[in-house]
């Protein structure tokens, strides 16, 4: 296997994001091929048993099991890092793999995590069930009220763990003060950039130690496998994630890996026309609903730390109705072109209604205090033309009684 340009890692950290999208590691076999080879392959081997004993002391960096390593797999993890400009990433099965890797693998009993209120549903329950089950305390906060940081901080806190904007709510947390503030304390913060990916937010830009993913949104962007990553310093992933990684084994399977790796391709463009096209849904939506949460519109009351951090809005918006979870099933019940689907960052248009699916097994008090209303709407616009995208929510609206 070698490299396909610049043999030297270094020069591949030059180029600009849309081209670490498309080429950042690629690898090829001695075929040439262009696209990168699939290796369906769990084990590995040796040409003597000597190379084997060297390659089990980490003298010699080949394949040893896919466990560990497989060469499909590196070639995304290198991606990815190089496109959020972390030294170092590896990829877990999904988003949530790639969460709880992330913080089981540093937290212990008698530690202390501080994590925000809005999140997606299982984002939260880590926080609230099994972490506490395991003896690691956890305080939620609001996380955009940056002295809620500060004030939740102990002398055992060890993690901030958040994500900017926050799924459903939008709610949009300062990248640059919540981790300037955990450096001046010696915490480690973890930041789930799901949302908004390499290609609109860095959030290591922004002082953030590790990034974590649900790949399977919009980096594998048309929705046919779940995937997840976390990135950070080579101390973090090869010292601190990678001896729990490698011995419980939450990996991400090649296929999948390729599969991510063919969506990144096209990335660049997919996240700049869906935003564009979320921009241009959420303008007419304005004028037909009583509150939308959009972080590239003047409604909403952190546009200007959105735009500061991120270089477009993305895919994904949310509105709320008045007349609550039955006029928001109402709306989706008369959709003809946009799905009913929890999923996003494919290049359909998808909408769910959080409260009674994604945010459903947080119960009524826990959605309130989250933020999430019975009332609210999220929607992920596609790749469609936005005309048809209008014209659905038009009469789906008036279905609706708006
Ligand atoms: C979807 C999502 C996850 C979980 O990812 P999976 O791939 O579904 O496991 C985590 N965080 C956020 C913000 C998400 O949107």
């Amino acid at each position: 296997m070698k490299r396909t340009t610049g043999q030297d890692r270094a020069a591949t950290r030059k180029w600009r994001a849309a081209t670490r999208a498309v080429r950042g590691g690629t690898w090829r076999s001695e075929q040439g091929e262009t696209s990168e080879a699939l290796f369906l392959t769990s084990g590995y081997s040796y040409d003597d048993a000597g190379t084997a004993a060297a390659r089990f002391a980490g003298d010699d960096d080949g394949m040893t099991y896919s466990r560990l390593q497989n060469p499909t797999v590196q070639m995304l993890e290198e991606r990815i890092a190089l496109m959020e400009g972390a030294e170092a990433c590896r990829t877990q099965a999904s988003g949530m793999a790639a969460m709880t890797t992330a913080l089981l693998c540093q937290l212990s009993p008698g530690d202390h995590m501080v994590s925000a209120r809005a999140a997606f549903g299982s984002c939260r329950w880590l926080a609230d069930n099994l972490l506490p089950r395991f003896g690691i305390e956890t305080t939620i906060v609001d996380a955009r009220e940056n002295a809620a940081w500060e004030a939740a901080i102990q002398p055992n806190t060890k993690v901030f763990f958040f994500e900017t904007p926050a799924n459903p709510t939008m709610d949009i947390a300062d990248l640059e003060f919540i981790c300037g503030l955990a450096k001046a304390h010696g915490i480690t913060t973890v930041v789930d950039n799901a949302l908004t990916t390499p290609a609109l937010q860095r959030p290591i830009e922004w002082g953030a130690d590790v990034v974590a993913h649900s790949a399977t949104k919009m980096m594998e962007g048309q929705g046919r496998v779940n995937a997840g990553a976390v990135c950070g310093s080579e101390a973090f992933i090869n010292d601190v994630l990678l001896p729990f990684q490698r011995n419980t084994g939450p990996i991400l399977a090649p296929f999948n890996a390729w599969i991510v790796l063919k969506g990144l391709e096209t990335l660049d463009l997919r996240v700049s026309r869906q935003s564009a096209n979320a921009l241009k849904v959420g303008q007419f939506l304005e004028t037909r609903v009583p509150v939308i949460l959009h972080p590239w519109l003047e409604s909403h009351p952190r546009q200007d730390l959105a735009k500061k951090q991120m270089d477009d809005c993305g895919p994904l918006f949310s509105v709320v109705l008045d007349g609550g979870r039955e006029q928001a099933h109402t709306l989706l019940d008369a959709l003809e072109l946009i799905d009913i689907s929890n999923n996003f960052g494919d290049a359909r248009s998808l909408m769910c209604h959080p409260a009674s699916t994604t945010h459903h097994n947080m119960g009524p008090e826990g959605r309130e205090a989250a933020g999430v209303s019975e009332g609210m709407l999220r929607i992920n616009v596609g790749l469609e033309d936005p005309d048809d995208v209008i014209e659905d929510l038009d009469q789906a609206l008036s279905r609706a009684g708006l």
